[in-house]
């Protein structure tokens, strides 16, 4: 078995799934007391949403470059940076270490094509859904995004950072998250953007399928883990 390089801590709260999910699902796909080998390395995201708020991407690329060597020098066969917003410095990364970074864009997308969808809603940071890095990712494949208004934007954005990133769930939220969703006109699905927003929304909460980004990219991880294992 293959093991999974995790960039984590982007918030802490989804790496624990990260972590959790891989496990959860060697231990579906390989049986017995197989378990997912990991190496994570998790960074205090408060160093990291400083940098992005201020702006200094190069700063947080090179920041992420050093802890994917670390990474990389503890063993790991391939690399997962742990959010979708932090793909913005994906080719910094990339360009520092040897392993190949499987892109959660990319993971994805595949997964909306394999649902024969087109045109999908997409949610997540400001910085995912205003700046072009992630939505030009998903159109790279074909794929149409819509985006939620200026308004709805700022609400989702807040929700990430002043509740999910610090583990708070709120109903309130979640019917939010709802209306947001409800207003996508002619999505054939959502994409849950950013890692946090599956601790709030899952599929039983809204009508529309939705693609949640942490379980799509661990589950490519974990497939591409097995592949010698099987
Ligand atoms: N985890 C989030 C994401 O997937 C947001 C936190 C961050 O800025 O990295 O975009």
């Amino acid at each position: 078995m293959l093991t999974i390089g995790m960039l984590g801590g982007m918030s802490w709260e989804s790496s624990a799934e990260y972590y959790r999910l891989a496990n959860v699902l060697v231990r579906e796909r390989v049986g017995g007391l197989h378990s997912a080998k990991v190496v994570l390395h998790s960074v205090d995201f408060a160093e990291i949403e400083r940098m992005q708020v201020e702006g200094r991407w190069d700063d947080a690329g090179k920041a992420l470059a050093e802890a994917a060597a670390q990474v990389q020098a503890g063993g790991a066969d391939f690399l997962l940076i742990c959010t979708n917003t932090m793909h913005k410095v994906f080719d910094q990364v990339q360009a520092a270490i040897d392993i190949p970074v499987i892109h959660l864009g990319d993971t994805t997308a595949q997964a909306i094509k394999r649902a024969g969808f087109t045109t999908v809603g997409l949610l997540g940071t400001g910085f995912t859904m205003d700046q072009p890095f992630y939505r030009e990712r998903l159109e790279s494949h074909g794929l149409k995004v819509l985006l939620p208004s200026a308004e709805d934007r700022a609400t989702v954005h807040r929700i990430i950072y002043d509740e999910l990133c610090l583990g708070i769930v709120r109903e309130q939220s979640r019917r939010a998250y709802q209306d947001v969703i409800s207003k996508f006109d002619g999505a054939q699905g959502v994409i849950l953007g950013c890692t946090e927003i599956e601790l709030l929304i899952t599929q039983a909460d809204v009508p529309l399928p939705v693609f949640p980004t942490t379980r799509l990219h661990v589950e490519a991880a974990v497939e591409r883990a097995i592949q010698t294992t099987l």
